[in-house]
């Protein structure tokens, strides 16, 4: 495989910097919020809690890639709105998923991170029109992508001209369905070895189930992945999208210790 743009031996490790002293790739960062905006209310308490739990990164979905053309699709730029006022209020970095080429320009002004979900990681106008921008991406792995054809998706990015690329492991279709998704956590050490952006861990969309969230963030942190991103809501039954596989407060509370404790204890072998 070669990798003429992201490859570990081209140059030293990528560090994205937001601004404001936020950074992804030193130490472990957690980026968390809702499946989708949902309401101005909504999205306000939950990044309202997570600011005070000093989360940076506040995410939420605007444009949403439902496999049921009936099921809530998001609130468009209303939706990116509502995110963009709160995140400013708390002082938080706002990463969401644009979904058409069309509307990246006008994205912009709302989002500081923009996220290729991972239907549309081989949407190559899509990585065409990001890769022109001087903003960072979240690359989330394909369902059905070899880690090779992730690698050349974010390479499309990264030769317009972009590689502020964050990789981001969300879990892979196997023959085993007791899970949404099988959680490809060798992918972590693997990208590690291979490629110089950072690495993080989904296991929200990567497992489905609310109870295998908190383990698996612990797992992201034991392989050194830069951090996890995890869906929260302070009703997650009641929420619009994904609501087996969101968090409540209080379970976002015991993550951040497990994944602290964890990341400290493996920092310390050398
Ligand atoms: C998401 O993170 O909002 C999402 C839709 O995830 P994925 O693209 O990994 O399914
Ligand atoms: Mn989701």
């Amino acid at each position: 495989m070669k990798l003429k743009y992201i490859g570990k031996e081209t140059r030293d490790k990528k560090i994205i910097d937001l601004g404001d002293g936020v950074k992804i790739g030193e130490g472990f960062t957690i980026v968390a919020g809702p499946c989708s905006v949902e309401s101005k209310m909504q999205i306000e308490k939950i990044a309202s809690f997570l600011s005070k739990k000093g989360i940076k990164i506040l995410r939420g979905g605007a444009f949403k890639p439902r496999t049921s053309p009936y099921s809530f699709q998001g609130l468009g730029f209303e939706g990116l709105k509502f995110l963009k006022e709160t995140a400013k209020k708390h002082k938080m970095k706002v990463i969401s998923e644009i979904l058409d080429p069309r509307d990246v320009e006008e994205s912009l002004d709302y989002i500081d991170i923009i996220q290729i979900g991972s239907r549309n990681m081989q949407n190559y106008a899509l990585l065409k029109e990001v890769g022109k921008l001087n903003k960072p991406i979240m690359l989330k792995r394909g369902m059905n992508a070899t880690i090779e054809e992730w690698l050349m998706a974010a390479e499309y990015i990264a030769l317009e001209g972009n590689d502020n690329i964050i990789l981001c492991e969300r879990g892979i279709r196997t023959f085993d369905n007791f899970t949404r998704n099988t959680l490809d956590i060798t992918a972590v050490p693997i990208l590690k070895s291979l490629t110089s952006l950072p690495v993080i861990v989904d296991p929200s969309h990567g497992t489905g189930v609310r109870s295998l969230v908190r383990p698996m963030s612990g797992a992201a942190a034991a392989v050194c992945a830069d951090g996890v991103m995890v869906e929260v809501h302070f009703n997650p039954d009641k929420a619009l999208s994904d609501s087996k596989q969101s968090i409540d407060f209080e379970e976002f509370e015991k993550l951040i210790d497990t994944t602290k404790g964890i990341y400290s204890c493996i920092q310390n072998v050398k």
